[in-house]
This record gives C-alpha cells, structure tokens and sequence, in this order.
C-alpha cells in the first residue's frame, strides 16, 4: 500500500479505481522530407481518418445531445476540407520540403491568428475550431489518443492538475473523486468538486505517479490522504469511516425543511452555489432556500463556442422554473484569471488575476454581454431571477452597465419579445476597492454578495492559484472579515441586504460571527446547506 498526503478540497470517502487523466503532449518538430509527394499523402491519409473520427463522433452526439448540438462535428469535418487550409498546408511541405506535423501545427496556428484577429465574434470562435480539428489531424499523424480514454465504470480522476474547462467536460456520473498533485483549495476545480459533491484530495505533489493508473484506491477526503492498493486493514477503516459519513449526512436530513434560525429568533437566508443545470437538483435535495450564485461563465467553458441568446435563456429559463420561485442569482459571465475560453480569444497576460476578466470584458465587448443579458430579462419572466456583476470597482461600471440594461429593454420591447422590466441587480464585493466605496455602490443597486475567494486574494495579495502561499494564507485575516463588516454595514445603512457567496459562507468557525455582523444571506455548496443550517440552530 503506498499512502500519499495531500490537502482535502472536499470531505466524504471515495473508494474506486485510478484514472489518469491523460493531456496530450506531443512535440511537434519541424524535419526535411526528401520525398514531398509521400509526405502529401502521409497528411491526406490522416485527414481522412479524422474525418472519419468526426462522423462516428456526430452520429455519437446526435444520440446523446441531439442534432443542434451535434453540427460541430459536421462543421469540424468541412473545415478538414476547406480548400485554403489544405492549399497552405500542402505549399508548406512542398515548398519547405518539410514533414505533415509541421506543416498542419504552422497552418493551424495561422489560421487560428488570422480568426482571432476578426471582429467579428463568431469568426473569432473559429480560431478554436481550426485548432481543434488540427490537433486531432497531428494525433493521427503522431498516432496518439488525445483527452480521456472512455469510462466504463466510475473512477477516481488522478492529475497534474485540471483546469475549470476540463473539469466541467468530464461524465460527472463517472467520477468518483479527484486527487491531484497540484492546485489549490480556492481554485475553480476545488470549487466544483465541492459543488458536485465528490471527495477531493489536491496537492499530492510528485508522489502521485501516472503508473497508478488502473490501480485500486482510497480518497480519504477528510484527513486529504490518498491511498494506493489499500491493504485489507485500511480498507476496512476506510468502509466504516465512508459509512459513518453517510449515517451523519442521513442525520442531516433531518433538518430538511426547518429555518435556518439560532436559538434566540435570528433568521438567515441559506442559499446554494452552482455553475450548471445539472446542479439544481442538488440544490433541490439539500433544501436550499435559494440559488446565491449562478456561475454562468461554465455554460462558456462547456461549449466550443459562444453560447447563443436561445440556449442561454433556456438554461436560466430552466434554473428560475425548476426552483419554482425561489430567487435565482445569475452572475453575468465572469471569464478570465483562470477561466480561459479560448474562443474569447484573450491574449496571455503577466497578471491575469489582475487582469482582463469579468465585467472589464463584459463593458468592452458588449455584443457578449448584451446576448447575455438579453437572455437574462427574458428569462425572468419565468421565475424569481436576479443579476449580479462580478469584478465592480467603480460606481461608474454600474452606471454603464444601467445604460446597456437601458438599452437591451429597449431593443426586447422594440421586437415585442417577453421580458421582465423589473429585475433585483446586485454587484460582488469581491474588491477592496468595491468595499470602500460600497456605501455608494449600495445606493445603486438591490443587493450585495461578497465574494470572499477574489476579495481574500485581493486584499492578503495573495493569489489564489498558488499553493506554494498556503502558509501565508490566512482564510480568517481580521482585513478580510474588516472588509466584510464594512460592506455589511454599508449596505444596511441604505437599506440594502447582503450576503456571501465565497467559499468562506460555509465555514462554519465564522456562522457566529457572520450572524453578529449582520449579514442577511449565506450561499454554499449544495453539500453545505444542511451542515450550515445545523450550525445556525446551534447558535444563540
Ligand atoms: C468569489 O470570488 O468569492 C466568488 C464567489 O467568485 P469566483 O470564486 O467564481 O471567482
Ligand atoms: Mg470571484
């Protein structure tokens, strides 16, 4: 048995077979060919195979996500066989009298530039498409597998780390659990484990070997140890502990439909956290009295493209009916930092935290921003929806933000689609500058939400990416509960209420102390709703 430690993301035991995630790693390496015509049809034989891949995947997908979804994969096969893209890659091996891999890697990265530099964003999504289809002609000429190998049974997802992207685009059915060796406990991945529930380990470093794959393992999510080939004595401590888990959560179960009240008569809201359609469920079964945080930015990463206005507002549409008048609180798109879409095209930055994300892309490229607030307005017809923007720092993005508001009412009435003229806006406090102005942030808009994962790493300047600052990282930093006593206190004295969707809602040590500042909301994951109404009753 070989036991490695690491940080727990998520608690709960988790009991399955290693899969390694695979990423493809192939190194492309430009070599001269002597005979060109051979190289020609080296590249023509791969293609076909690609293209051949493709139909298998769209007749595979009209099955499992209908025809509308599928079109993907067609269009991925006619850009196999547009006419310019096999023109420049053909010139390239006979004019450089170089391999096919170079000569596909070159085109595609030209091609992608060329889309990128469009302005107009469905063009600019191409830049995505034309990679892609590129990668899966260099597998063939590489002769590797890209991405997972099918899941047949439920595992244990092992990796170096995995980004938000790739996370969301795993069979969620299938995974029982993750451990990594690298990450951290606030990053986006941490943060969906937590949210589908699954036992989490992260930081496992290089003990955890890719030779593990295949292998039977344990994920003890609550001391974050994962064991490799148990022997029998820990398996058996690990059942009983996994059954013990299970009889407190059957427990907890008992709170189900009580208020989240303390002894002394003060109520609190308890909302979830979720970033899919998938999660209302969990939502639903955990009793939540609310959804606090849509992250909408997911529908983004799960798609290989900008999600349209119709598919955006049958997703909301869907959210706001299935919780049948509970408030819904949709974030508008907060992409950037971490969350890469490459489609968006964004260039690399020296500090993306610091950098071109969430509502400073949404205010200077207001094609995505009004589709999705188009989306939005319609939606709330059909159920209690609010809005909030991540990132705010300056009174004068609400202002702007009203105006595009203004303006998207405007063009629905104009085209006489339903929507709803009056929907609750409310900005994350997840800024030290939006703290100290949130007395005037707070006569602009209906409500606050503190984000406590950005406003932790803005304030401490501690990026929440970097576990090597771990140590330095004090999730309790009297700055940061400073901060949100001050919005706290600030939106009550305009009459506002505000609530906290970062991962620090769910920390128990804190409820007490959330209660005393006053706060009127706490959105958790799913998983949390019932620990934290536990903790609410047990206080005075
Ligand atoms: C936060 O920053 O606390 C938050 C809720 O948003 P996200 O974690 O998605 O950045
Ligand atoms: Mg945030």
């Amino acid at each position: 048995m070989i036991t490695i430690s690491g940080k727990s993301v998520f608690g709960g035991v988790s009991i399955g077979k290693i899969m390694f995630y695979k990423r493809n790693d192939k190194v492309i390496k430009r070599t001269h060919v002597d005979d060109v015509d051979i190289e020609w049809k080296r590249f023509q034989d791969a293609k076909d195979t690609a293209v051949s891949q493709l139909k298998g995947l769209y007749d595979k997908a009209i099955a499992d996500v209908g025809e509308a979804n599928a079109m993907i994969f067609e269009i991925h096969q006619m850009m196999l066989e547009d006419l310019d893209y096999l023109e420049s890659i053909e010139n390239i091996i006979r004019t450089q009298e170089v391999n096919a891999e170079f000569a596909v890697a070159t085109t595609a990265d030209n091609f992608a530039q060329m889309f990128a530099a469009m302005d107009d964003a469905y063009m600019q999504g191409r830049a995505a498409d034309v990679k892609d289809v590129s990668e899966r002609v260099l597998d063939v000429l590489c002769g590797v597998d890209g991405g997972m190998k099918e899941m047949d049974e439920p595992c244990i997802i092992a990796a170096d780390d995995l980004a938000p992207s790739e996370t969301v685009q795993l069979d969620k059915s299938k995974v029982l659990g993750f451990a990594t060796m690298y990450g951290s406990s606030n990053s986006h991945t941490a943060i969906l484990a937590r949210t589908m529930n699954i036992p989490a380990v992260i930081g496992l470093g290089e003990d955890l070997l890719a030779e593990y794959d295949g292998k039977m393992a344990v994920i003890d999510g609550f001391t974050g140890k994962l064991y490799i080939e148990p022997d029998e004595e820990t398996m058996k401590v690990m059942q009983e502990k996994r059954q013990k888990d299970l009889e407190q959560k059957a427990l907890l179960e008992q709170l189900k439909g009580k208020e989240n009240v303390t002894k002394s008569g003060r109520k609190i809201n308890v909302y979830a956290n979720i970033g899919n359609v998938s999660d209302v469920g969990a939502v639903l079964k955990n009793d939540a009295g609310g959804i606090g945080l849509f992250r909408s930015e997911f529908l983004y990463l799960e798609n290989t493209d900008f999600p349209t206005e119709e598919q955006q507002f049958s997703v909301y549409k869907q959210v706001a009916e299935n919780m049948a008048g509970k408030k819904v609180i949709i974030r508008t798109l907060d992409i950037g930092a971490d969350k890469q879409v490459d489609y968006f095209g964004l260039d690399k930055e020296e500090n993306p935290a610091l950098g071109y994300r969430a509502i400073r892309i949404c205010l200077t490229r207001p094609e995505i921003f009004k589709t999705q607030l188009r989306a939005l307005y319609r939606a709330a017809v059909y159920g209690n929806i609010s809005i909030m923007f991540p990132m705010i720092i300056s009174v004068n993005e609400i202002r702007k933000i009203k105006a595009i508001i203004a303006e998207v009412k405007e063009e629905l009435k104009s085209e006489g689609i339903p929507y709803r003229d009056e929907v609750e806006l409310g900005v994350m406090i997840e800024t030290p500058a939006s703290v100290m102005i949130s007395r005037d942030l707070a006569k602009e808009v209906d409500f606050f939400s503190v984000g406590t994962n950005d406003l932790t790493q803005y304030t401490l300047a501690i990026d929440r990416q970097n576990s090597k600052l771990d140590p330095f990282y004090d999730p309790h930093h009297p700055a940061v509960l400073a901060m949100i006593r001050m919005a706290a206190e600030n939106a009550h004295a305009e009459g506002k209420w505000i609530g906290i969707c970062g991962e620090l809602g769910a920390d128990l040590e804190l409820t007490e102390e959330f209660l005393k500042m006053g706060l009127d909301e706490l959105s958790v994951s799913p998983a949390m709703v019932l620990p934290l109404r536990k903790r609410i009753r047990d206080c005075e």
